[in-house]
């Protein structure tokens, strides 16, 4: 379905160029106005990928906090929105998944920036390879008090509830949310906040997936096991605090590159 169909049914390219699919995969860029570096990093990034990329896959956490589509300026967050909308423009296919930060943006984000909005997880298929996709907190089954919160603020209950205070409350409750969950993070071991490798396993025969790619753990690695006789893949995008991080897809080939 979602295999680079545009470059496919290019027959003037198809000419000239083997069928090779080039895709990018990153997550964990939490960009806020307060870290600039990461900022800058994601923009000068994005203006590159345009020549190269067919798909960009954004598989959560682009953003520290999001606090409904209406509050990107608030955030300070146009120029980002400015510059996935110029890669789109010039070719690039970009795709967003959203993270435990970031789940509340929408359709709006969407048509400003030209950007495919998926569920999570997700499986593309590339050359026959079943590549699923996931921000990753939700493999995170150990970590019980995240996955009750994560329970209750994707509830369109509470979604709805939250859109419907003022830009300048739910900015005030953003920052007290953000301040819990560093507090409650301090407390938790590195073991307890990683994926758990049961629900990677039953996530993957779920999907009859060969590959799954993800973030959240901010512990970038490939790794590898073996599961109903088959070998799986696993690989962790990095964070962008103070350098790039991205998974690169060619020819059959997955690079992780931070
Ligand atoms: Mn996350």
């Amino acid at each position: 379905m979602m295999s680079g169909s545009r470059w496919y049914n290019n027959p003037l390219r198809l000419a000239c160029h083997p069928v090779t699919v080039t895709i990018a995969f990153i997550s964990d860029l939490h960009l806020t106005p307060d870290r600039p570096v990461s900022t800058r990093l994601f923009e000068d990034f994005i203006a590159d990928a345009g020549h190269f990329l067919n798909q960009l896959y954004i598989l959560g956490d682009l953003f520290e906090y999001w606090i409904g589509d209406d509050g990107a300026e608030l955030l300070g967050h146009e120029s980002v929105e400015a510059a996935i909308r110029k890669t789109v423009e010039n070719g690039t296919e970009v795709f967003f998944l959203h993270g435990n930060r970031d789940f509340l943006v929408g359709k709006f984000f969407a048509e400003r920036t030209g950007c495919v909005l998926l569920p999570d997880p997700v499986v593309i298929e590339p050359d026959q390879t079943r590549i699923l996709l996931t921000h990753g907190d939700a493999l995170c089954t150990d970590d019980v008090e995240h996955q009750e919160a994560r329970r209750e603020m994707l509830s369109s209950k509470w979604k709805m509830a939250f859109l419907r205070k003022t830009l300048d409350q739910r900015y005030q409750t953003a920052g007290t949310l953000r301040q819990q969950s560093e507090k409650s993070k301090q407390s938790k071991s590195m073991e307890i906040m990683d994926v758990n490798q049961q629900a990677v396993e039953a996530l993957m025969q779920d999907h009859d997936a060969d590959i799954m790619i993800h973030g959240h753990t901010h512990n970038p690695a490939a790794h590898e096991f073996t599961l109903d006789g088959k070998l799986k893949r696993r690989f962790v995008l990095g964070d962008w605090y103070t350098q790039k991080s991205a998974i690169f897809y060619n020819d059959g080939k997955l690079v992780l590159r931070r």
